[in-house]
């Protein structure tokens, strides 16, 4: 199969500008062109964009240093660069005429063998390719990309006449280069996340201001009941945009057959048309449903659906919620405005989603991932329907005098997804199971938990076998957070491995490889002074980070989503890490008033000595430590983590979640051949004077009002961990010695009442206390 080398996408608005950014998240050059700027600078439009995208929240560019493969200029002059390429994105306006003459041009200036495809939104494919040569349509495909490019996972796939080369192509870059999970539909008016998005949130909107709900009422009621974000409908409105919604409603409503039951919902909404003519655009505007009044000192304000003036938030008591002890079906039966209301959005949002198998999707699978993905909801709408019981559904919508679609029929009161014989499997329209494969290079415990039991087990932590010789260490405590029993487990799993396999992969499916270590149980065990206790656990943690490191065996760390403090640490120990390219890594103790101790020090210490380009001399490296521990720099990504050193050069990204645990077994077989445990490493410290010269530095910052007084105890704390102590010449320094201030700096932190008033404050909010 041909690869894509080189990218072009033609339109640098939002998206354009995010799909380019994120091409260059791959390391796969790419050419971004707008229309030509008036005056001197003809490609100023592109120019522009790029400058926006290094400046935007959320980064759009996992590194700046991304950027560099990004080329940017103008149709007019620079179209012919489009030669080069082997995917042409188009991402301009959401016009037909527009594009189609676009295409125009691109069809003459694209190499035999590229692929062209559309981000459009709402216009069909065979509309988009009507007139156009045979050779345009045989290149052509719709990718509707989510906005923002780089966290929205799903890629929706149009194919139309694209030959099945082209479509492979495309298809697997954006799944292995690009990490997104690509959900193929047929060719119908908002394809499936939109089409069935916009017809829930409209329904959800017109039946709260019927009910007379309050905004907060809705969004909770919405929200986490349903596994759907807390910015349920209105939040998620106002984040999205309201002015994108009637031009969205419009053309899937001039799309759709007159029989779709959108346009029942599809009401004109006078609030909605004022608060757009007003500025009230969401977020991005002058507010929504939600505001910030500045005038009030940031007032958390909420618009009142009836009159449209703004009134104190307030967080809404809902019997019906609290009554329902979390099942979902007692809910959407409370007798009560909030039950019947949940009822009125949810039951014709899942009837509507079971009358879109056939038409917008040919399966149950594709339209649950669409779901996940594009609106971030916990289950799919199929799922949702297995959690009710497809029978109280059918029922219900019977009782209700709604349509019943047919799949619901076909499903008879069987369930969507079963698990036979370890394997998972959705029921199609005809009435079939099917199994769900995964494509070549997945690989999940998920898959693995259906039918295998764990080698060991305890209640914060399981080792499973995942097949040639390799063994995975997994957390299975609330967030992942380390405690004694995963540390435990992790020394058993040692002597395990040693044994009986070739290598350790340390990995997992939460959203957070690990938040760090169990800061309640600190708190608890300082509280009641079991100092001793505390130290035993730091000394546990540090022997077996280390019995990790010198094992006879590999390890690969393998995290994705946020792995802080001793989550970090465990990485730091591991021979190589495969990182999914959305890892968070971060030694984020200070923040808690305390330092890295198990091991966290000593690591980043050998990683700067040992790989930091940096002037010769101790005081380089261990001043560049002490400002990544001492601000508790999290790394945004792990192309940031390895700039940072939290990864070494050589360690391995993985741009799609779903193949992370087969791409760290690969590396953890490949280390596996002849493989030898590192030698231990001393380091030469410059004791007293290296402490007294970053003292004087957070000295400064004290000063100028940056550093906070508990700020300058820690990092004295810091300071003399990281420069050896107190000798007074340049000694050398073994890991035992550096682990050891690691522990005498730690405990003395942990015994200060500023410190336990930042880990109190941590576990009550959630954020950092500045004292
Ligand atoms: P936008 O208005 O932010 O950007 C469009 C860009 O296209 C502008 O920079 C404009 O100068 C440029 N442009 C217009 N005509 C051009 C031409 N002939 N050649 C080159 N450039 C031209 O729009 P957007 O939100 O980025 O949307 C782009 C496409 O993506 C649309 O088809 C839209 O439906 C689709 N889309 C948007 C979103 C979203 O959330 N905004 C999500 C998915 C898909």
């Amino acid at each position: 199969m041909a690869d894509i080398k080189k990218v072009a996408v033609i339109g640098a608005g939002v998206m354009g500008a995010g799909i380019a950014a994120h091409v260059a998240n791959a390391g796969v050059p790419v050419v971004l062109l707008d229309v030509a700027a008036e005056g001197p600078n003809r490609s100023a439009v592109a120019e522009g964009a790029l400058a926006k995208l290094l400046k935007a929240d959320p980064a759009p560019f996992m590194s700046k240093a991304a950027a560099k493969f990004v080329t940017t200029g103008n149709i007019e002059d620079d179209l012919s660069l489009v030669s080069e390429c082997d995917w042409i994105i188009e991402a301009v306006v959401e016009r037909l005429d527009v594009k189609q003459a676009l295409y125009t041009k691109l069809e003459a200036a694209r190499k035999e063998g590229s692929v062209v495809s559309s981000n459009t939104s709402t216009i069909p494919l065979a509309a988009l390719t009507h007139g156009l040569p045979e050779r345009f349509a045989r290149d052509f495909l719709v990718t509707h990309f989510f906005n923002p490019p780089r966290y929205m996972r799903l890629l929706e796939i149009v194919a139309g006449a694209a030959k099945p080369e082209a479509l492979a192509m495309v298809s697997r870059f954006a799944d292995v280069m690009l990490g997104k999970s690509v959900v193929f539909c047929k060719d119908r008016p908002g394809f499936i996340a939109n089409r069935l998005g916009v017809f829930w949130l409209q329904t959800a909107v017109v039946e709260a201001i019927d009910a007379g709900l309050d905004v907060e009422e809705v969004d909770a009621i919405i929200g986490k009941p349903m596994g759907i974000p807390k910015t349920g409908v209105f939040g998620l409105l106002d984040l999205v945009g309201l002015d994108l919604m009637p031009h969205i409603n419009a053309s899937l409503s001039a799309a759709l057959p007159q029989n779709d039951p959108f346009h029942a919902v599809n009401q004109p909404l006078p609030l909605i048309a004022r608060m757009i003519a007003e500025g009230y655009t969401g977020r991005k505007g002058k507010g929504g449903f939600y505001r910030l009044n500045r005038d009030k000192g940031k007032l958390k304000e909420a618009i009142d659906l009836e009159s449209g003036d703004y009134r104190a938030s307030v967080k809404p008591e809902i019997e019906a919620i609290a009554e329902s002890e979390r099942k979902l079906a007692r809910l959407l039966d409370h007798e009560s405005r909030h039950g019947r209301y949940a009822w009125r959005v949810l039951g014709p949002t899942l009837a509507y989603a079971a009358a879109l198998v056939g038409d917008a999707a040919d399966d149950i699978a594709s339209i649950d991932e669409a779901m996940r993905l594009g609106y971030n909801w916990t289950y799919g709408p199929f799922e949702l329907i297995d959690q009710l019981g497809p029978t109280w559904l059918t029922a219900k919508l019977e009782a209700s005098g709604s349509a019943v679609p047919p799949i619901l029929r076909v499903a008879n009161g069987r369930p969507f997804y079963r698990v036979e014989n370890g394997q998972r499997q959705a029921l199609g329209l005809d009435g079939v199971y099917r199994d769900l494969a995964r494509p070549e290079g997945v690989l999940l415990l998920a898959d693995l938990k259906l039918k295998a039991t764990p080698a060991l087990k305890n209640g914060s932590a399981a080792l499973w076998d995942i097949g040639d010789g390799v063994a995975c260490f997994e957390f299975t405590s609330k967030m992942n957070a380390l405690d004694p029993d995963v540390l435990d487990l992790l020394m058993r799993s040692i002597h395990k491995v040693a044994a009986d396999f070739k290598a350790l992969v340390i990995y997992n499916e939460g959203a957070n490889f690990s938040v760090g270590a169990n800061l309640g149980l600190a708190l608890f065990a300082a509280n009641i002074a079991a100092w001793s206790e505390i130290e035993n656990l730091l000394s546990q943690g540090q022997t077996v980070y280390r019995m990790l490191k010198y094992a006879p065996f590999p390890v690969v760390g393998a995290p994705s989503g946020m792995a802080l403090g001793g989550g970090c640490e465990i990485l730091l120990h591991c021979d190589a890490v495969q990182a999914h390219a959305e890892t968070y890594m971060g030694l984020v103790e200070a923040g808690v008033g305390v330092i890295p101790g198990w091991g966290g020090c000593k690591e980043m210490l050998q990683r700067w000595f040992m790989l930091g380009r940096l002037p010769k001399g101790p005081m380089p490296p261990i001043a560049k430590v002490f400002e990544i521990i001492s601000t508790a720099t999290v790394a945004k990504s792990a192309a940031e983590a390895k700039e940072l050193l939290f990864l070494k050069s050589t360690d391995g990204v993985t741009m799609n979640r779903a193949r992370l645990l087969a791409d760290a077994k690969a590396k953890a077989l490949k280390l596996a051949t002849g493989y030898q445990p590192p030698q231990p490493q001393a380091l030469s410290l410059p004791g007293r004077s290296g402490k007294a010269a970053l003292e004087m530095a957070v000295g400064a910052f004290r000063r100028l009002g940056k550093a906070t007084p508990h700020d300058v105890v820690v990092s004295g704390a810091l300071a003399e961990t990281l420069t050896g102590g107190e000798a007074d010449i340049l000694a050398p320094v073994d890991e035992d010695g550096v682990l050891k201030l690691e522990r005498k700096s730690f405990m003395r932190l942990l015994r200060h009442p500023d410190t336990l008033a930042r880990i109190e404050h941590m576990l009550a909010t959630g954020k950092p206390l500045r004292n």
